[in-house]
């Protein structure tokens, strides 16, 4: 295949991405069929880690407590240029790849359902093209590879940054699945706070001796109705969001434990916080009105995204470079299908780059990735691996993950992200120009992170939905191994 780069090193990166697309689409599709949710990527995690090691990267596993979790180091010196992304699924979204109807790999398993599997994959893919560019043109600096577990729960990047694992980085890079190929800059996501709160109580009887007992969920519901009540007179920007995760066994025992699940959200940081330390208030008032004890385990704490411009403009250029893939009518017709499913406009498949618009418009989104645009200027890849207008977590965005869409939208991404930061490692005054143009778009803001700094990674969440769908999926894992080869 002809490269797209005149440049040798972005050509010599390019032409590894080409040359390892069995590879690529090895490790993406093994990863699809894993399936694996937050704090639970084992399988994933040990995948992309034994292949960085194999190829020459130094790896901590386990890094801010987060066993899925990793930190892969190649090369030595300035600059340090990160790339970072997300690899769990979400439950109840198993979908056999390729069919346009409802049809679950197994039966109410957790499966992907965005496309954090090519995330993985396109990481994994331009960090090898990157780090064998380096060798081959001595290119100076170091390259970190991080593993960010449990997005979907907002949980692992605010630890990594409160515990210093960016404080030498220089810029960093995310590559997210999207259906266009490209990038954004600005304020993109929202900042959010995920907290539970338990209230303990005493069981007793519900019929012979209801007054001896002291009932949690009478707290959970009298907290509901105090933030129900609070929604008249929350600023507009502000969500919030819950759902009940312990509510009592049977109806003749009085509860003594029950807890409810909530995110708090807003555009700034500030906000998010403003609207916690409210339902903190509103939790110990139905706390003393119950008669229980309550506690709060903050959960996730994330600023919102925010995107560099000096990186967006790299980004667009690569991007423009390579072009979108030629799409086949077959996978058009996929498209549309899905489309049609989802009850979506059926437009198929994005035909072209876009143009790099002006800042973008910020949603209530969120991602755990947030903190670390605030710590060091970011750049996120958009690349064409799903379908347009598909609604994320909905089984029709999990049937394109393991299919030629995925596959093809995912090669151009590898690209993409291994010639942009292969353009940093070759050039130190777009660096320092990065740096500044970052200081200039902070204004004033001074980043202090949401998350409690004794907050510890919850290490048992999804394990028993994992552990019970597991052996039911492992029959249909891949057997091939990815093999990268120089
Ligand atoms: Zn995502």
């Amino acid at each position: 295949m002809n490269s797209p780069f005149r440049e040798p090193a972005k050509s010599f990166a390019a032409d590894f991405v080409d040359r390892n697309d069995r590879a690529f689409i090895t490790l993406n599709d093994s990863i699809f069929y894993f399936g694996e949710l937050g704090v639970q990527e084992t399988r994933t995690a040990g995948l992309m880690t034994s292949i960085l090691e194999r190829h020459g990267f130094t790896v901590q596993r386990g890094i801010s407590g987060f066993q899925t979790s990793f930190l892969a180091t190649y090369g030595r010196g300035e600059p340090v240029i990160a790339i970072h992304t997300e690899y769990d699924a979400n439950p109840s979204n198993s979908q056999k790849p390729g069919v346009a109807e409802r049809a679950e790999i197994v039966p109410d398993a957790p499966g992907h359902c965005e496309g954090h599997n090519t995330n993985a994959a396109v990481m994994i893919t331009s960090a090898l093209a990157i780090r064998y560019a380096m060798e081959k043109f001595s290119l100076p600096g170091t390259l970190k590879i991080f593993g960010a577990s449990a997005e979907e729960q907002l949980l692992s990047r605010p630890y990594f940054v409160r515990d210093g694992l960016f404080d030498d980085v220089d810029l960093a890079f995310h590559d997210h699945v999207l259906d266009k190929f490209g990038t954004d800059y600005g304020i993109i996501q929202s900042a959010a706070i995920s907290a539970e709160f338990t209230f303990r109580g005493e069981t007793a009887h519900a019929a012979v001796n209801p007054w001896k007992g002291r009932d949690a969920l009478d707290a959970v519901v009298l907290m509901d109705v105090g933030l129900a009540q609070y929604r008249e007179h929350m600023k507009p920007t502000m969500t919030m969001h819950r759902v009940i995760t312990k509510g009592g066994d049977q109806p003749n025992v009085i509860p003594s434990l029950a807890a409810c699940w909530w995110y708090f959200r807003d555009p700034t940081a500030e906000g998010s916080r403003a609207l916690f330390e409210r339902a903190q208030k509103i939790a110990q008032g139905a706390a003393m009105m119950a008669n229980c004890e309550l506690s709060i385990d903050v959960r996730a704490a994330v600023w919102p995204v925010r995107l560099n411009q000096t990186i967006a403009e790299v980004i667009q250029g690569n991007v423009e470079a390579i072009g979108m893939p030629v799409w086949t009518e077959q996978e058009n017709v996929f498209a549309r299908s899905l489309q049609q499913q989802a009850k979506m406009p059926e437009i198929g498949l994005r035909p072209a780059v876009l143009p790099l618009k002006g800042p973008a418009i910020q949603i209530a989104a969120s991602n755990d990735c947030g903190d670390v645009s605030w710590k060091v200027p970011m750049g996120r890849i958009w690349f064409p691996g799903n379908v347009p207008h598909l609604p994320f977590h909905h089984w029709t965005a999990g049937a394109a993950l393991a299919t030629s869409i995925a596959h093809k939208g995912g090669l151009v991404g590898a690209k993409a992200l291994a010639a942009s930061v292969i353009e940093y490692f070759q050039n130190n005054a777009l660096v320092a120009q990065t740096k500044d143009s970052f200081k200039n778009e902070l204004g004033g803001v001074e980043y202090k992170p949401l998350l409690p700094d004794d907050q510890r990674a919850p290490a048992h969440l999804n394990h028993a939905l994992m552990e019970k769908f597991r052996p039911q999926m492992e029959a249909h894992y891949i057997k091939a191994e990815p093999e990268f080869t120089l």
